[in-house]
């Protein structure tokens, strides 16, 4: 069903060339779909879900939790904003809990990230939140973050009003909705997912009904912080991570592999720090690194493409790139994670994974996976290669794809990882790229 071809050529072309391409490109498939409108009822190819910049845009690195000693953290927010620029943090959110005894989303809070930002102008610095998620008492974990217009006004209402058990999360999301123009302006992200369950779908029904209101919450923290801790994370109940993530995210046909089947655009490829202390945590960046491909080098854009779905992540310096890209027979322009398009089902579509390592795995061989449900009908393992320590790039054609779950579509996310024999191996996860078969 399947052809493999392996090549080791590098894939980055000039950016003014691929730039330039992509906007012809864009205008021609324009064309395209139109006149395929205009003169017949067969099947329209096309982008339905686009990241705009996914060419033009720039790659960061984020920390999207991390704490302050505004609640339970060791540094000031000025030493933590220092740590995070010191180890290649690009953008670092600041998600202190915002429990009432806490002195998160207070005006001090605010005038500290505020100076933090004007001594560290070319960091991105994110004022959030760590919500305790009713009715959980404290058990269940969500970053909120915010527009900078928004930040100092919402926050402190939003903590006052929903920071409390009988407060119900369905009426927080809806409130908060109500006051953003709109859902781009806001990110929530369902933080350490299965930290504290006993069965791993809990997050997932969790997850459902949480969106089932609004689609303010993106997505899972695939990688938990405390990746000093002994047990990692922190995981410290029935469920544990697997090679440094969350199950939700490593298991294949688990919880996220389930969401995406079912035709959930929800994203997991994400690792923070959710730094602490120096014992239980590496500090922002250091380890925990998650790549965003931002329209522009600002919180709303950092915002945006948290929201699109267009990063990926990895742990222990694992890889410098992952791009994955997707190409099919009226595509002019490959697809990236986060974004769908409509195809013939019977034409061949093509995957290239093209990465580059960082030092955690310099000269070392990795294992790449290709996980979907387009072969099976349901999320399998579609592919797998190992790369020799010289090789970036890897393609995968694939023909005749079943659509999943939701009967409708197919999806592909990679997973890199870099075998490590006297403890977890070294993982890289990319959000997936959808194709709607009909
Ligand atoms: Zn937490
Ligand atoms: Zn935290």
């Amino acid at each position: 069903m399947t052809e493999t071809a392996l090549t080791s050529s590098d894939h980055y072309g000039s950016e003014h060339t691929r730039v330039a391409g992509r906007w012809i490109s864009r205008l021609m498939l324009t064309a395209v779909i139109g006149v395929t409108l205009s003169c017949s009822k067969t099947p329209v190819v096309g982008v339905t879900t686009e990241v705009p910049w996914s060419v033009a845009g720039q790659w960061i690195i984020a920390d999207t939790h991390t704490h302050t000693r505004f609640s339970d953290g060791n540094l000031s927010i000025s030493d933590l904003v220092a740590r995070a620029q010191a180890n290649g943090c690009d953008a670092l959110a600041i998600t202190d809990h915002s429990d009432v005894s806490e002195k998160a989303a207070t005006p001090a809070y605010f005038a500290a990230i505020n100076e933090a930002r004007a001594t560290h102008p070319s960091m991105l610095i994110l004022a959030g939140i760590e919500w305790n998620i009713p009715p959980y008492a404290g058990r269940e974990h969500m970053s909120v973050l915010v527009a900078p217009t928004l930040e100092a006004k919402i926050l402190p209402q939003f903590k006052q009003q929903f920071e409390n058990n009988k407060a119900k999360a369905d009426d927080a999301l809806r409130w908060l909705r109500q006051r953003l123009d709109s859902e781009q302006q806001a990110v929530l992200i369902y933080n350490h997912p299965s930290r504290n369950h006993t069965d791993v779908h809990q997050s997932e029904s969790e997850l459902l009904s949480w969106r089932s209101v609004n689609h303010l919450v993106i997505g899972f923290e695939g990688a938990p912080g405390h990746q000093k801790n002994d047990p990692i994370g922190a995981y410290k109940h029935e469920l544990k991570t697997v090679d440094r993530w969350d199950p939700v995210a490593a298991n294949m046909g688990g919880v996220w592999d389930h969401l995406l089947d079912q035709g959930h655009d929800v994203w997991a490829a994400l690792a923070t720090s959710d730094y602490h202390n120096d014992k239980m945590d590496y500090g922002p960046c250091a380890f925990a690194r998650t790549h965003i491909l931002v329209p522009q080098r600002t919180i709303l854009g950092v915002l945006r493409a948290l929201r699109a779905g267009s990063f990926w992540a990895d742990e222990g310096r694992l890889l410098r790139k992952l791009h994955v890209t997707l190409s099919a027979p009226g595509l002019l322009v490959p697809l990236v994670p986060g974004e769908t398009a409509r195809i013939d089902p019977k034409q061949p579509v093509k995957l290239t994974i093209a990465l580059q390592r960082d030092a955690g795995a310099e000269g070392s061989a990795l294992n790449v996976e290709l996980i979907g449900n387009g072969a099976l009908g349901k999320p399998s393992l579609l592919h797998q290669a190992q790369l020799k320590p010289d090789q970036q790039t890897i393609n995968w054609t694939f023909r005749n794809l079943v659509s999943g779950g939701d009967k409708l579509s197919a999806y592909f996310r990679v997973r890199v990882r870099k075998s490590v024999a006297d403890g977890p191996d070294l993982i890289a996860y990319s959000n997936p790229i959808r194709l709607i078969l009909r």
